[in-house]
């Protein structure tokens, strides 16, 4: 049977296009599609939707944190951080493991507040999206690249896909993550894109100390970066990698400092004080007692705190200090202990540039968030097209907290589209 071009044209015609088959387009497209809008469809460049809910956690997906205040959880957000409070007023962490388990899928806490599916692999997630867009009627089109976002008229878009296919729809959900082709086509329509930035990467400093201690990893140290005239601070778990450091607090040092970072070439000056939270005079007394109580044992067999100080840092400092290794406590100088308490209290190195890899990899950078009615996720300039996930100028540091902004973005712009339909 031939169809007329008028029925031809109704096949391509939707209530809702989203662009994006990610986690926050999946999560846009069931929201709206459960709450009542009839044609939804996810149009996805590859043949893979939700490929990095896949690949995220280690293949565990981190999927959100608990941490339930939502003024706490937005300073978790380098960018985004005042802006995220209404949103997440209204679908925070505890929502999204509510709509979890009404799918389906129970999030089990880890002590340090990270969410992961109860099953412990990614492909769990995925699957309870994929039939959450099933049973609510959402087409998810494979291997469908948006190449061109028209505004047609007061009330109707025009979608082009590579290979020439068409389709049109009254909203549309933008929802292309970090990809370039997602900039472009919210360039077209008139939106600023502030240019993406790396964030959340390991740092690498000019140190052959450091390099000694490859493995070693400790707790509640405290990072201080000097960038220009901003200072960046954080305190946590680091390790010590033959290329710098990395672990959890230099990764949010980084995703904070990501744009002072970029512009000053990665250079800067990092002090680290491996007691963070120990105040100076402990460090002095902790010194003393040594030479009281242990005066004949060299520095190299007794140091201060060995549960806490790996030997095999204690080792590299008294190296940086040019300090023998047989020196005893009872000969030890005061300026060569002085020294030393330097070195625990204020190591001080120059950032030579960005480590290999990071944890999460996500850009700071997207769309103005200033562009956006954060409410709904609808663009102030076009209305009927919304934003939502990375594409976003939001991006938060590794604990599940980028999901999450995903989650609630998705969630508010399925909502107001249902709202604007129905
Ligand atoms: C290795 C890794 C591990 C991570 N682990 C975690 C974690 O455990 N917890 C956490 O919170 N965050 C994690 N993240 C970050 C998290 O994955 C992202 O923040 C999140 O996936 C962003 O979701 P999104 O839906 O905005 O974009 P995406 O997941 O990038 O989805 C966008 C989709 O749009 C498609 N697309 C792009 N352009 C077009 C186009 N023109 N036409 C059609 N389709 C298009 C893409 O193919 C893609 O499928 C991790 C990231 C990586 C890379």
């Amino acid at each position: 049977m031939l169809l007329s071009s008028t029925q031809v044209a109704d096949l391509n015609r939707f209530d809702l296009l989203v662009i994006g088959g990610g986690a926050a387009g999946f999560m846009g497209a069931i929201t709206a599609a459960e709450a009542g809008v009839a044609r939804v469809m996810v149009l996805e460049a590859t043949a893979d939707p939700l490929a990095k809910v896949r690949l995220s956690g280690g293949g565990r997906c981190n999927v959100t944190h608990a941490c339930w205040d939502p003024t706490e959880l937005t300073g978790y957000y380098p960018r985004g951080q005042k802006p995220l409070r209404g949103p997440f007023s209204r679908f925070a962490p505890g929502d999204a493991v509510a709509w979890f388990a009404d799918h389906g899928l129970e999030l089990v806490a880890e002590p340090d507040g990270r969410l992961f599916p109860k099953q412990n692999r990614s492909s769990a997630v995925v699957q309870c999206l994929r039939q959450a867009a099933s049973c609510s009627g959402v087409t998810v089109r494979t291997t469908t690249a948006v190449q061109t976002l028209q505004r047609c008229g007061d009330r109707h878009f025009r979608v082009l896909c590579r290979g020439g296919e068409m389709f049109s729809a009254e909203h549309v959900l933008l929802a292309t993550g970090g990809h370039p082709s997602g900039r472009r086509l919210v360039s077209s329509l008139g939106h600023h894109v502030i240019a993406p930035v790396p964030s959340l990467f390991t740092l690498a400093l000019d140190e052959p100390v450091l390099s000694a201690c490859s493995g070693v990893a400790l707790d509640d140290v405290a990072l201080t970066l000097q960038v220009h005239s901003d200072r960046f601070r954080q305190v946590g778990r680091v390790l010590i990698t033959h290329w710098g450091l990395s672990g959890p607090a230099t990764l949010r040092l980084t995703a904070f400092a990501a744009r002072a970072l970029r512009e000053s070439r990665y250079r800067g000056e990092l002090r680290v004080s491996w007691f963070g939270m120990t105040p100076q005079a402990e460090l002095i007394e902790a010194m003393r007692q040594l030479r009281r109580d242990v005066p004949k044992r060299t520095l190299a067999a007794a140091r201060p705190w060995p549960q806490r100080l790996p030997r095999r840092l204690w080792l590299g400092m008294l190296n940086a200090a040019g300090v023998s290794t047989d020196l005893r406590w009872s000969d030890c100088p005061a300026r060569v202990e002085q020294s030393l308490i330097q070195q625990l209290d204020q190591s001080r190195f120059q950032v030579k540039g960005r480590g290999p890899f990071g944890e999460e990899f996500v850009t700071a950078g997207g769309v103005d968030l200033g562009e956006v009615n954060l409410a709904t996720m609808e663009s102030r300039l076009v209305p009927g097209f919304y934003l939502a996930g990375e594409v976003l100028d939001i991006d938060g540091v590794t604990g599940g907290f980028n999901f999450q902004h995903c989650w609630t973005s998705g969630w508010l712009a399925g909502e107001a589209i249902a709202a604007a339909i129905i």
